[in-house]
Order: C-alpha cells, then sequence, then structure tokens
C-alpha cells in the first residue's frame, strides 16, 4: 500500500488544493501539520530540502509542492497508488453538448461572475486554473473588501465564495484550459484531457507572480527564494531576508515577514515607492524593516549550494555592484496576466492584458473578459468581483440576442 505524507500549515492554500487533490482521486493521506510545531519544519526541510508548503512524499520519497503533483497527475503518475478508484482516462474526453458558459478562473472575478450566471440558470463550468482561488488564497488579512469590518482572510473569502457560487449550480472543476480555439462557436476548450464546448466563455485567468528573470531564481525557488511570503515566511524564523519590489505587494510581505525574521530589507529600483501611503506608513514604522534604494538584482548566490546565501546589487545610479549576504528572497514585482494561450486570438496590449470594450466584451464575440486579465490600473479584489459581475450579465445578454 502507497504511503503518501502531506506537510502542511492551516493557513496555507496550496496545501488545501493539493489536499482537494488527493481526496478527488480517492487517494489515503496523512497530513502532517506544521502550525506552530518548528520540529516539524525542521523535519520537512531536513527530508525534503525545500522551504516551500505544501511537501509531499509518496513511499518517503519527496515528489515536492502542489504543482509538482499536478505534474505527477498529469504525467497519470498517481494512477493506481492505493485506494485511488479513479484512473484518469487515457482516450480524450469530448462533452457532446455545449454549455451555456464557461468561466476561466477562480478568483474573485471568476467566482462572482458564477455567482451570477448560476442565479440566472446558465449552469456555468467553472475550471479552476492552476492557482485555484486566484492571488488572495496567497494573502492574510484582507481589510478592504466590503462588509468585513474587522478584515477577513484572503483564504476564507475564497472559500466563502467558492460556496456561495455553488449553491447556486455553478460547477467547479480542477485543471487548466490549455488551449482554446475561439475562431467559431461553439468555442472548443481543451481542459487537460476533455475538451468542452461553449457558448460563451469569460475569461478570468487573473494574473501570475512575475519573477526577476534571473538563472539563479529558477534553481532556488522554493529552496530560499519565494513569491509568497504568506505560504513560506515562517521557514524564516530569525533570519536575514531580502524583499524586492516597491509596490503594496512589497510592503504587505515585507511586514509579514517580520512576524519571523530578525530584519527585512526591501530592495528597491527606485527612490520612491509605488505603494500606497498607509502601506508606506506601516513598513516606515517597523524597526524590523529597512531599505536598500536604487538597487536592482543582478544574481543571487549560491544555486550550487541548493540555497540562498546573498544577492549581487546593483546600484542604477552608480553602477557599482555589491553582495549583501541574506538568508532568503521574496520576490514581489507584480503580476503577468494569464493570456498566453489567447495570443493571436483577443486583443490585447503590448504586457498582454486583454482590451475590453463596451463593458466586458473582447474583439470576439461571445468572449468577456473580467478581473486582473483585463485590468492593470485598480487590481482589487472588489474591482475584480465587480467586473466578473458585469461579465454575467453581458454574457447573459448576448445568450438572449
Ligand atoms: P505593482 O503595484 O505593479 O508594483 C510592482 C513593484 O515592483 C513596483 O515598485 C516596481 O517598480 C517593481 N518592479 C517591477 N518589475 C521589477 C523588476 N523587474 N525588478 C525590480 N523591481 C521591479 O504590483 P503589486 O505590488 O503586486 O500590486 C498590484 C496591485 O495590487 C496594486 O494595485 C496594489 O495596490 C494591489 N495590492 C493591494 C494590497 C493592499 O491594499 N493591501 C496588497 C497587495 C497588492 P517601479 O515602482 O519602479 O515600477
Amino acid at each position: 500500500m502507497t504511503k503518501i505524507e502531506v506537510y502542511t500549515k492551516s493557513w496555507c492554500g496550496y496545501c488545501r488544493m493539493a489536499k482537494d487533490l488527493l481526496d478527488a482521486r480517492g487517494l489515503d493521506y496523512t497530513e502532517i501539520d506544521m502550525t506552530d510545531d518548528p520540529g516539524k519544519e525542521k523535519e520537512v526541510i531536513d527530508r525534503s530540502g525545500r522551504m516551500t508548503v505544501p511537501q509531499i512524499f509518496i513511499d518517503g520519497e519527496s515528489i515536492g509542492g502542489y504543482q509538482e503533483l499536478r505534474e505527477a497527475e498529469a504525467a497519470g503518475r498517481l494512477d493506481g497508488l492505493g485506494n485511488d478508484k479513479t484512473e484518469r482516462k487515457k482516450e480524450p474526453k469530448m462533452d457532446s453538448t455545449p454549455r451555456k458558459m464557461v468561466v476561466m478562473g477562480s478568483g474573485p472575478a471568476g467566482l462572482t461572475a458564477a455567482l451570477y450566471a448560476a442565479r440566472a440558470n446558465l449552469e456555468p463550468l467553472v475550471v479552476e486554473g492552476a492557482e485555484a482561488g486566484g492571488q488572495l488564497t496567497l494573502t492574510t488579512d484582507v481589510e478592504n473588501f466590503p462588509g468585513f469590518p474587522k478584515g477577513i482572510l484572503g483564504p476564507d473569502l475564497m472559500t466563502a465564495m467558492r460556496e456561495q457560487a455553488a449553491r447556486f449550480g455553478a460547477e467547479l472543476i480542477r485543471g487548466n484550459i490549455s488551449s482554446a480555439d475561439l475562431s467559431s462557436r461553439p468555442f472548443r476548450l481543451e481542459i487537460e484531457d476533455r475538451t468542452v464546448l461553449a457558448q460563451t466563455l469569460i475569461i478570468a485567468s487573473g494574473a501570475s507572480a512575475k519573477l526577476l528573470g534571473l538563472e539563479a531564481e529558477k534553481k532556488l525557488i522554493g529552496h530560499g527564494l519565494s513569491t509568497c511570503a504568506t505560504c513560506d515566511g515562517f521557514f524564516f524564523r530569525d533570519k536575514r531576508l531580502l524583499v524586492v519590489g516597491g509596490g503594496d505587494s512589497a510592503m504587505e510581505e515585507g511586514i509579514f515577514l517580520t512576524k519571523f525574521a530578525s530584519q527585512v530589507t526591501i530592495v528597491h529600483r527606485r527612490d520612491q515607492l509605488r505603494a500606497s501611503k498607509v502601506m508606506q506608513d506601516r513598513a516606515h514604522a517597523n524597526e524590523k524593516i529597512d531599505f536598500l534604494w536604487n538597487k536592482t538584482v543582478e544574481d543571487i548566490r549560491d544555486p550550487a549550494q541548493g540555497k540562498v546565501l546573498s544577492a549581487i546589487l546593483k546600484d542604477t545610479k552608480t553602477g557599482e555592484t555589491t553582495e549583501v549576504p541574506c538568508d532568503g528572497i521574496f520576490v514581489a514585482i507584480g503580476h503577468t496576466p494569464n493570456t498566453a494561450i489567447f495570443k493571436g486570438q483577443l486583443e490585447m496590449d503590448e504586457t498582454g492584458y486583454l482590451i475590453t470594450r463596451n463593458g466586458t466584451a473582447t474583439n470576439v464575440e461571445g468572449v468577456f473578459a473580467a478581473g486582473d486579465v483585463q485590468d492593470h490600473v485598480y487590481r482589487q479584489a472588489i474591482t475584480a468581483a465587480g467586473t466578473g459581475c458585469m461579465a454575467a450579465m453581458d454574457a447573459e445578454r448576448f445568450l438572449e440576442s
């Protein structure tokens, strides 16, 4: 009998997604909750060499985190394990009846669209995407979503939105839309091993964290380099950390990391922050936070040792480089819209954001876009939810006409 172990933290969104995936596949596993247990944190680092959650072991062998678990599933490596009764069909399936609506993405935009569409009896199919629940799943307190005067945890808000959409009949499925043919209706969408036809498509696939583009970064992600403080911050107790970026995300990550780290240095490429005044003030008031201005990260040491030892920073004014010792680096330099599969089919700007007009319509009739995938200006949970509502109403009107 295969033994599966999953190391988790209570607030970790990817941990929930990994457990959901194993549950859906009928696989038994032992959960090792590391919340408030430094002994278990050390154990998982010793066993996997990685500083990110979840960490999954199959028969004692480390397979990595949620992403690697999904890749293992896609490659059929979970088939036939333990009590799994749901072996993947090797033949691709094709749904014969077109859906009235498919929603791509399950952040605030996608789930609000699904809620409105479900209430209008459009029986939407929500394809949750690789980062189910979207960016809020990876954050802590959301203080600015109306209706929660004391704030709400991002993952809790997304769980509530998911339940609300499902309550009215939205069907939510795990997986990614890997390609889309929008040349005629119904649109043809490939969802891993399944093809779905859709009369309307709402694209709410959001945006994913950007990386700096360094070779060392690819090798050190999960080994001291991270894009998610709430996921990985607790591994860095009493450590010296760098946070790269000057926006709200960088301030939020930096402030959160001071719960664990001894020192957090924010490295910004200019001498003025982009972050909102309130976040700037909080960061400046935090004794554990200091700033390095006009600095870009040129390299990170040391991939050969499989851990972060220092960053090589270049001064944008003088060109001088310095080596700054640190134990971890959090990259918080914004996001890239998830629109790659629509290149050549949908109009987008030079950075890949979808262009909408007359509400949420794209240049293809029947295709609508909502949330961060089409908004590089506001990018808030509440504006994403608002455009999700608009997209559902636009799609409903389109179907009626
Ligand atoms: P952002 O506002 O686009 O800021 C990105 C930051 O990273 C900027 O300071 C930018 O520098 C820097 N940067 C970009 N590319 C870089 C590179 N290659 N190397 C070094 N630095 C680079 O992104 P964000 O902070 O993720 O915020 C996105 C949106 O979410 C915003 O609307 C924000 O208000 C919102 N948000 C709100 C909260 C909150 O209210 N609590 C929390 C998080 C995010 P420059 O300034 O020089 O361009």
